[in-house]
């Protein structure tokens, strides 16, 4: 059988569908004439970035693979987005405060990224949610005085005094109490500097989140008050006659809500507890409704699988002010500025992790042998099959054949097994084998039936090529291993072509769980991914998206691979490619790495040395020889902790 495969034109829009590049690419992304990914990074503009164009500047500038591109302009649209919804719900529905967003930095703390939010949320006064003391000690700087910045997760007295000084400085601060004894530990240190402090409140709703996050809502969540806790909380204040400090109510459902009808149960459930509080005389001026909006990774709308959600960005802010308006209408109180703390909804899709393919593991590597004149009995019985699948068109014949192959192949493993069958016997019989699979598979393919055999699906999925490529699941896209997150994964290039091998793409750890599983496609989720056969000598990259929200920072460093390189793009009408690379950050070397778990270059050198003077002394090596090697050791350090992607080849 020919080992190639015909190259048949294919269109940009064939592409765009085989890889459901509408579901999750929110308008940014496409396939160009050149058959290559762009970026549409300005909505409403033509302007676009071709990828491999952003990776080939990339290297000129000695970036290595795996690649993290940044673009900074789509972070820019999504945050421009998000307000837009809202302000468009708010002018719609004729609510009469405003929206303003808080960015929660766990979502993803890269400087960079924090303050391109920051900068293209100024005219809408977004403002930042941090979970930690060193999330607070990052952000304080950054809000200024005009900001909001919001402070969830566990806060201990250090983390206090720290907002009540912002507070005196002016800034706007506010811890979100979470358990009762932050709110004592508050008013202590409060009592000891004589001032009022500045608070919020996360209630503990009974509505729960749905979808996978959803623990971190409802009664059993670890964070919150009960009611009668923030009943106990008021009637302090009011005894104070602090009742004009308590300034926002807070509530988070968990991450990715995939119903909408559970957000806009919970918005009413904490807009009657508004009301309430407002009816008792407290000044609360701002309601937040918490992370939580979805993406859609492209496994559709169809609301049943956990990833998918069942909203798009504009139907989440009616949602939230048609929701609040009328619970506010009704009870007769005034309507609140409304905060929501949205992470992954602005950052997933401005960042595209490039991979290369290193290479690929088929099962059916092919052995060419010429067949003896008398070779072993159960070889000539395979060969005779598969002349037979060559020649066998309906279904019965086909499965037929399908089972002699696999009989053979089980009478050859124990014939070897007892000694009577020799290792080249071995490697012809299963050489034989996969080829009657793959004609097989070819012909019952080739019958499109309505409900394929079982047999259909085995062979396909024997028949799956492994793309070995160079980045670490656990690195990069830690929330598919470990919660099985689907992340949209394609070609960069060669799109004009049409992609005939079944794939899965592994990884470079040594981990069976190192590969991706699921892959979204044109109809729902899928096991393999259509890609190209790699063509020698030429580079092969995937592009990883949507992995802006969480990926990088949870990050684990499984066989020590470590942070992967980045570059920021911006868009430009006026460079060659309509872009340019503001910064470029390197990936962590081997020897960060290494320190990371107490191995040093030094001490690790030191051994190296001795043992290669060593070898000298004794004559195991000439002295140049042995520099030589010494050298190429010591030269690792500096290097990425990921595969140089050149091949040697052979003169
Ligand atoms: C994680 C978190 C968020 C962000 O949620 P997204 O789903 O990324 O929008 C917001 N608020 C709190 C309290 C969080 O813990």
């Amino acid at each position: 059988m020919a080992d190639t495969d015909a190259v048949s034109a294919w269109s940009a829009q064939q592409a765009e569908s085989l890889y459901a590049m509408e579901t999750w690419g929110d308008g940014f992304f496409h396939v160009n004439e050149a058959g290559h990914v762009a970026v549409r990074p300005r909505p409403g503009s033509d302007l676009t970035i071709d990828i491999p164009e952003v990776i080939a500047a990339a290297q000129e500038e000695g970036m290595t693979m795996p690649l993290i591109i940044r673009f900074q302009d789509v972070l820019r649209a999504r945050v421009r987005r998000l307000n837009e919804a809202f302000a468009q719900a708010i002018a719609e529905s004729g609510y009469s405060n405003r929206y303003q967003g808080v960015y929660p930095i766990k979502v993803n703390q890269l400087h960079e990224v924090v303050d391109e939010v920051l900068d293209a949320g100024e005219p809408f006064g977004m403002g930042l949610e941090c979970g930690s003391k060193t999330e607070l000690v990052a952000a304080l700087p950054l809000v200024g005085d005009q900001r909001l910045l919001l402070c969830n997760g566990v806060k201990d007295h250090t983390m206090l005094a720290l907002m009540l000084n912002a507070q005196s400085l002016g800034q706007q601060v506010l811890p979100v109490i979470e358990k009762f004894s932050e709110f004592e530990q508050l008013m202590v240190l409060a009592d000891q500097r004589g001032v009022a402090p500045r608070l919020a409140v996360r209630v503990k709703l009974s509505t729960r989140g749905s979808g996978r996050w959803f623990e971190s809502g409802g009664y059993r969540s670890k964070f919150g008050l009960t009611i009668p806790e923030i009943m106990r909380l008021v009637q302090d204040l009011e005894s104070r006659g602090l009742t004009d400090r308590l300034e926002l109510l807070h509530f988070h459902l968990g991450s990715q809500i995939s119903n909408i009808q559970t957000l806009r149960s919970a918005v009413k459930e904490i807009t009657q507890i508004y009301a309430d509080l407002r009816h008792r005389g407290l000044d609360i001026r701002y309601l937040d409704v918490g992370g939580g909006l979805g993406v859609n990774y492209g496994a559709g709308y169809a609301g049943t699988e956990d990833t998918a959600v069942n909203y798009a960005l504009t139907e989440y802010a009616n949602a939230v002010v048609y929701a609040v308006q009328e619970i506010c209408a009704a009870r007769e109180v005034p309507e609140p500025v409304l905060v929501s703390e949205s992470g992954r909804a602005l950052t997933a899709h401005h960042s595209v992790l490039v991979v290369p393919a290193l290479g690929v593991h088929r099962p059916d590597t092919p052995f060419e042998f010429e067949l003896a004149d008398e070779p072993a009995p159960v070889v000539a019985a395979m060969a005779r099959t598969l002349e037979e699948a060559r020649s066998s068109e309906d279904l019965q014949a086909l499965l037929e054949v399908f089972h002699d192959a696999q009989d053979g192949r089980t009478e050859a493993d124990q014939l070897m097994r007892l000694g009577y069958l020799d290792v080249e016997s071995l490697a012809q019989a299963d050489s034989l084998y996969w080829s009657t699979c793959r004609e097989v598979l070819a012909s019952l393919q080739a019958l499109a039936l309505d409900s394929p055999p079982l047999e259909q699906t085995q062979l396909e999925d024997q028949l799956t090529d492994m793309y070995l490529c160079d980045f670490s699941v656990f690195h990069s896209i830690i929330d598919h291993w470990a919660i099985g997150q689907i992340f949209p994964v394609m070609p960069l290039h060669r799109l004009d072509e049409e992609p005939k091998r079944r794939a899965q793409v592994v990884d470079l750890t040594c981990d069976s769980d190192g590969k991706v599983a699921q892959y979204p496609g044109a109809s729902g989720t899928s096991e393999w991914l259509p890609l190209h056969r790699l063509n020698a000598g030429e580079p092969y990259y995937l592009g990883f998206f949507l992995v802006g929200a969480y990926q990088e920072i949870l990050g684990d460093s499984h066989n020590l691979f470590g942070r992967v390189g980045e570059v920021h793009v911006y868009a430009s009408d006026d460079e060659p490619g309509n872009f340019f690379i503001e910064k470029v950050i390197g990936g962590l070397s081997v020897q960060d790495m290494l320190a990371q778990v107490q191995y040093f270059p030094n001490e690790l050198n030191k051994r190296m040395s001795d043992l290669v003077k060593a070898k000298i002394e004794a004559g195991v090596v000439k002295p140049n020889e042995g520099m030589r090697i010494l050298n190429q050791y010591t030269r690792r350090f500096e290097e990425t902790t990921y595969c140089d992607i050149k091949v040697l080849r052979r003169d």
